[in-house]
C-alpha cells in the first residue's frame, strides 16, 4: 500500500517585534536570526553538557531537542532534521540588505515541527532573548511585541503572546486534515512554486539548476520522511516510503516545467563562533508546472510549510504556491 498520509503537525508562529534600535539583516537574514536563537537558547535553558548524550535527556532537554540533535546518529546514519524553520524577513530592499529603523516592525515566523508545541514556551523566551542581545550588523535590538500562531491552510490563528505574556500553547496545527480538504480546492494540472528563500535541490550529488518537478518530488518526500521517522510516534517503514518516493518522481517526470523564472542567488553565511564562511545558495522565484498534479498536490502543500532542500533551519528552501501571471 502507498502512503497517502503525513500525520506530522507543524505549528507555524509569527513574531512581531518593535525595534529599539535599528536593525539591519543581510541576504543571510535567516542565517542571522538562526545564530541568534543559538545564541539566546545558550543563554535561557541551563544544560547540563556531560549529560548531553543521553537519551533521556535530549528527550526533556529543549535546549538538546533545538540546538543539538544534529550530533546524534539517527536510525537511518545520518543527522536528523530539526524540529523547526525560520521564516525569515523578505523585505529586502535594492541593495540586498533589510533595514529597520527604531520604532518600525520586525515580523518573522519559526514554523516548529511535531510535538514542538512544548518547545514553544522555550523559543518565545529565546526570541524575547534575542531583542535583547541583538541581532543583524551591529546587533539591533527590540522588544518582542506579539507571536500569533497561524495556519496558512483554514486561515485560522491565535494570539500566543501579548502584552509580554505567553498567552497558551499553540492550538492552531497544521495537520493531513487540512491539507487535504485545501488541495481539493486546488486545479488538478497546474500549480506554481514560487521559493522565498533560496533552495539548493541535490540532483545526482549535484547542486540542480533547474528546478524540475521530479527533482522537487525527490527531496520533498526525502524529508517528509525524515520528519515522520523523527517527530511522529509510529513512522511507516523505509521500504513503504522508498515505494513512494520512486512513484512520485515517475508522476513528476510526467509533469512539464512550462515556466522557469527561478535564478541562482550566491549567499553566503558566517559563523561568530568558528569565523567560517558557509555557501547557503540556491534557485529563488517561481516556476510553473502543468501535468497531472493528482497525486503531488497533497505532497507539494506540505512542502510549503516544511521547506526542503539544504539548510533549512537557516531559513532556506521556502517556498509558497501561489498564482502565476499569464
Ligand atoms: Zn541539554
Amino acid at each position: 500500500m502507498s502512503i497517502t498520509h503525513l500525520p506530522l503537525i507543524v505549528h507555524q508562529m509569527l513574531f512581531e517585534a518593535e525595534a529599539t534600535t535599528p536593525i539591519e539583516f543581510g541576504v543571510q537574514a535567516g542565517a542571522q536570526l538562526r545564530g541568534a536563537l543559538w545564541e539566546a537558547l545558550r543563554e535561557i535553558v541551563i544544560c547540563n553538557d556531560s549529560h548531553a548524550r543521553e537519551p533521556d535527556h535530549i528527550r526533556f532537554c529543549p535546549r538538546c531537542r533545538l540546538i543539538l540533535m544534529e550530533s546524534q546518529e539517527s536510525s537511518r546514519g545520518v543527522n536528523p532534521p530539526r524540529p523547526f524553520a525560520i521564516r525569515p524577513p523578505l523585505n529586502f530592499d535594492a541593495q540586498n540588505r533589510i533595514r529597520i529603523k527604531t520604532g518600525e516592525m520586525l515580523r518573522f515566523g519559526i514554523n516548529l515541527y511535531g510535538d514542538a508545541e512544548q518547545l514553544f514556551p522555550y523559543v518565545c523566551q529565546a526570541v524575547y532573548k534575542i531583542g535583547q542581545i541583538g541581532v543583524g550588523y551591529g546587533r539591533g535590538t527590540f522588544v518582542l511585541r506579539t507571536a500569533q500562531a497561524l495556519n496558512p491552510f483554514t486561515g485560522k490563528s491565535q494570539s500566543v503572546y501579548a502584552d509580554g505574556k505567553l498567552r497558551g500553547l499553540p492550538g492552531v496545527p497544521i495537520t493531513h486534515e487540512a491539507i487535504v480538504q485545501t488541495v481539493q480546492g486546488w486545479p488538478n494540472d497546474q500549480i506554481t512554486l514560487d521559493w522565498r528563500t533560496p533552495c539548493e535541490l541535490t540532483d545526482q550529488g549535484r547542486p540542480a539548476s533547474i528546478p524540475y518537478l521530479y527533482i522537487v518530488m525527490g527531496r520533498l518526500i526525502e524529508r517528509c520522511q525524515m520528519l515522520e521517522l523523527h517527530y511522529t510516534p509510529n513512522p511507516t517503514e523505509t521500504a513503504q516510503w522508498r515505494e513512494l518516493h520512486l512513484h512520485l518522481q515517475e508522476r513528476a517526470k510526467a509533469v512539464e516545467l512550462t515556466d522557469n523564472a527561478t535564478r541562482w542567488v550566491h549567499v553566503m553565511s558566517g559563523s561568530r563562533r568558528s569565523n567560517s564562511m558557509k555557501p547557503i545558495s540556491g534557485l529563488i522565484g517561481k516556476a510553473r508546472y502543468r501535468g497531472d498534479l493528482s497525486e503531488l498536490r497533497y505532497w507539494l502543500a506540505w512542502g510549503s510549510v516544511l521547506h526542503i532542500g539544504k539548510n533549512v533551519v537557516k531559513g532556506n528552501g521556502w517556498y509558497e504556491i501561489s498564482q502565476m501571471e499569464d
